[in-house]
């Protein structure tokens, strides 16, 4: 070895790494080395696809848990880790974020940006977040209370933080942020809350802001931020801007580098009923479309909207996947989507020329997208008779946030996927306009299960509601390839390899690999607790390790009520991290609490129903529909007589605000607090009569694997 490149060698073993943690670059971005996890999506064409083989179909069966990592919180998490260097960056609920040695688990740092807990209310769908980006020595999160933070990779100290939405009103960051040409990009939520969409690119080394792209027009009168803007503006009509608009960039981004494109995904409408959004009409640009920018400035070039005139929450904030694909004779350069709207787009990322779409689930709310103007169909009215009626997908979407992946090999887009209606009616008498929190316009009432109907009608329309699969989903045929049922809806993000494996968790809290090709079980191991986060693979020293944060939580561990009764949540999020050879047991689940005894049910029915529909609109977003929790958010059924001793103080008065609790007083009276207090009485005298009865167990039979998880869950 000549002497120079022995010194320069040596002078890199000694200060290289130490001076340099998690050195990502535009190339290592780009272009991963196979043990690798560099980037949110693995690379910027995020495809969540690894080159590793040695964990393959014939050697999966011996794969097991190498190592765990327990997180202090028992808060929803969805992070997908990065891993350069030898070491591991995670986050996990309330942004707090983890180094941890990739090989054996141990804790490098931690860093807990102390995000007020009353936060929590400001957020729709947990105290999530999804993860860090990693560039040349710095480690990028952004915070539930809306701060982009650059760390130093090698101890965790702040080198900067910037606040990047304006504190006063309900923004939030649970998205991981990406890095373009030396810019932090990020974007922020709050679409059910009356805000407006904007991305925000930041210099890496500065903290200073580059540029800020809005997705929706404010106030004419104050002028258009940008040409985009002047334009879009002419799809709106009324007053919109004093209702925000929505349109926000909370999670999607991916990167082109030959392009020089960034694309992003933008939300749904705010408020959700477009009629009080934009009472004349029109398309609402950009709500719910993908938009290509200039990652040097920000500069509009297309964009795709997939729900023109969104009135359903169907955001296009979904993963984003590039790829290039043979389509009829010729390799094209596409971007592909699974909005929540129900139908898989196939784009010309270089254009944003329509390709194809087709529905992957039950979907009522268009018949088709037509093919020569690449607009939806819609479907008639969601009203018969004047009443709503279930529109599907529903608002949790035919596809959330969890990362679906692509297997360039197998050609299969294997998406987590959900089938479900919801009933849509405008709640234009409800306060929802004027509340400084929930702003959707959007009776939650009509959606709940009715009150005082037979329990056999109960169960039978619980069997209905929501179906849950895992689709490989071919892009070029525009068809289903192979679909695994799940017991339970709301499953975990997916992760592709190249040893022709598929790996997900789901809501009952399994860890699964099924066959690239057929969808066969291939392996699974308990996590003890329900997997929304998305797992990835890397390798250290020739070895392969596969990852995935488990902690049940997000929007519909809030929301969904009843239909969370099988996977309660409960117990503190978990890392796992397994390798072949290994037999590693992850930490335990949760025991049930007993479920005190209510108070007596005295009130009148008028009061119960009353009560019911205060409960819908103001309450189950969070504490679940028809009262019942979710593992994630006080069960209000399971309330002890000291809070219910008190339970106007909590609920009108707020004295629980600084812990996520808010006081309702500026939409709810003194009476309507009681009346709501009586319906979670009845609702919990009913939970206790039906275990008591042993009834319980026909709420909950179902399947199998549903009984199994519940089992599994009482026993730990
Ligand atoms: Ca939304």
């Amino acid at each position: 070895m000549p002497r120079t490149v022995f010194a320069t060698a040596l002078c890199a073993l000694l200060i290289g790494p130490a001076a340099l943690a998690a050195a990502v670059d535009a190339e290592r971005a780009a272009e991963p080395a196979p043990g690798d996890w560099p980037a949110h999506g693995r690379s910027y064409a995020e495809q969540r696809h690894s080159p590793l083989d040695a964990v393959n179909r014939d050697t999966v069966e011996r794969l097991g848990l190498a190592w765990s990592f327990e997180l202090p919180t028992r808060r929803g998490q969805e992070a997908t880790p990065i891993v350069v260097d030898g070491v591991l960056y995670v986050t996990g609920s309330w942004s707090m974020v983890f180094a941890l040695d990739a090989a054996t688990g141990a804790l490098k740092w931690q860093y807990d940006p102390g995000v007020p807990r009353r936060t929590g209310s400001k957020a729709c769908c947990d105290a999530v977040n999804r993860g860090v980006a990693v560039w040349q020595g710095q480690v990028f999160v952004g915070t539930l209370d809306g701060r982009l933070v650059a760390l130093d990779a090698a101890d965790g100290s702040v080198n900067w933080s910037q606040q990047t939405v304006p504190t006063d009103q309900a923004y939030t960051i649970t998205g991981a942020p990406r890095v373009v040409k030396d810019r932090v990009i990020i974007g922020n939520g709050g679409g059910e809350y009356g805000v407006r969409g904007y991305v925000s690119a930041y210099d890496v080394a500065t903290g200073d802001l580059a540029w800020r792209f809005h997705t929706v027009p404010g106030n004419p009168d104050a002028g258009f931020e940008s040409d985009a803007m002047a334009r879009a503006a002419n799809t709106w009509s009324g007053e919109w801007w004093r209702l925000g608009g929505g349109g926000t960039v909370w999670d999607s981004m991916a990167y082109d580098p030959e392009l020089d494109l960034l694309y992003v995904g933008v939300g749904n409408g705010s408020p959700w009923q477009r009629e009080m959004r934009s009472p004349g009409g029109g398309d609402n640009l950009f709500l719910s479309s993908i938009v290509a920018l200039r990652p040097d400035t920000g500069a509009y070039v297309w964009h795709y909207q997939t729900t023109p005139a969104d009135t359903w929450d169907y955001t296009a904030t979904q993963h984003m996947i590039l790829a290039d694909l043979e389509i009829e004779g010729r390799t094209r350069k596409v971007i592909m989507q699974a909005p929540k709207n129900g139908f898989f787009y196939v784009l010309d990322r270089e254009t944003g020329a329509f390709i194809s779409a087709e529905p992957f689930v039950n979907v009522t709310w268009a018949s088709h997208v037509d093919p020569e103007t690449g607009r939806p169909v819609e479907a008639e009215p969601v009203y018969v008779d004047g009443q709503p009626v279930p529109t599907a997908p529903s608002p949790l979407g035919a596809h959330n946030w969890m990362p679906m992946a692509w297997n360039p090999d197998a050609g299969l887009v294997y998406i987590p996927a959900m089938d479900a209606p919801f009933t849509h009616a405008s709640a234009a008498a409800d306060p929802d306009l004027d509340d400084p929190l929930w702003r959707t316009g959007t009776d939650f009432a009509a959606a709940a299960t009715p009150l005082f109907i037979a329990p056999a009608v109960e169960e039978a329309l619980a069997e209905t509601l929501v179906s849950a699969h895992l689709l490989a989903w071919d892009p070029v045929a525009q068809k289903a390839a192979w679909r695994v049922q799940h017991a339970h809806p709301w499953n975990g993000g997916v992760l592709s390899t190249a040893g022709g494996l598929v790996f997900q968790g789901d809501a009952t809290g399994h860890f699964s690999a099924y066959d690239a090709n057929s969808g066969r079980l291939m392996w699974q191991r308990p996590a003890n607790t329900g997997v929304v986060a998305a797992p990835m693979t890397y390798a250290i020293d020739g070895r392969q390790f596969v990852a995935v944060l488990a902690g049940w939580g997000g929007s519909m561990a809030l929301n969904g009520g009843r239909l969370n009764d099988t996977v309660k949540g409960g117990a503190n999020g978990r890392l796992l991290v397994y390798a072949l050879d290994e037999a590693g047991e992850p930490p335990p689940g949760v025991v049930m609490a007993e479920m005190p005894q209510p108070p007596r049910n005295t009130a009148l029915d008028d009061d119960i129903r009353a009560g019911f529909g205060h409960y819908a609109r103001s309450c189950s977003v969070c504490h679940g529909m028809n009262v019942a929790g979710g593992g994630v958010i006080p069960d209000l059924r399971y309330l002890s007589r000291e809070k219910h001793a008190i339970f106007d103080r909590i609920v009108y008065d707020g004295v629980l605000t600084e812990a996520g609790m808010p006081g309702f007083s500026h939409r709810l009276t003194p009476e309507q607090v009681e009346q709501i207090r009586a319906y979670v009485i009845y609702e919990a005298n009913r939970e206790w009569r039906r275990r008591d009865d042993s009834g319980w167990w026909r709420a909950v039979k179902n399947t199998a694997s549903r009984a199994t998880a519940w089992a599994l869950l009482q026993l730990q």
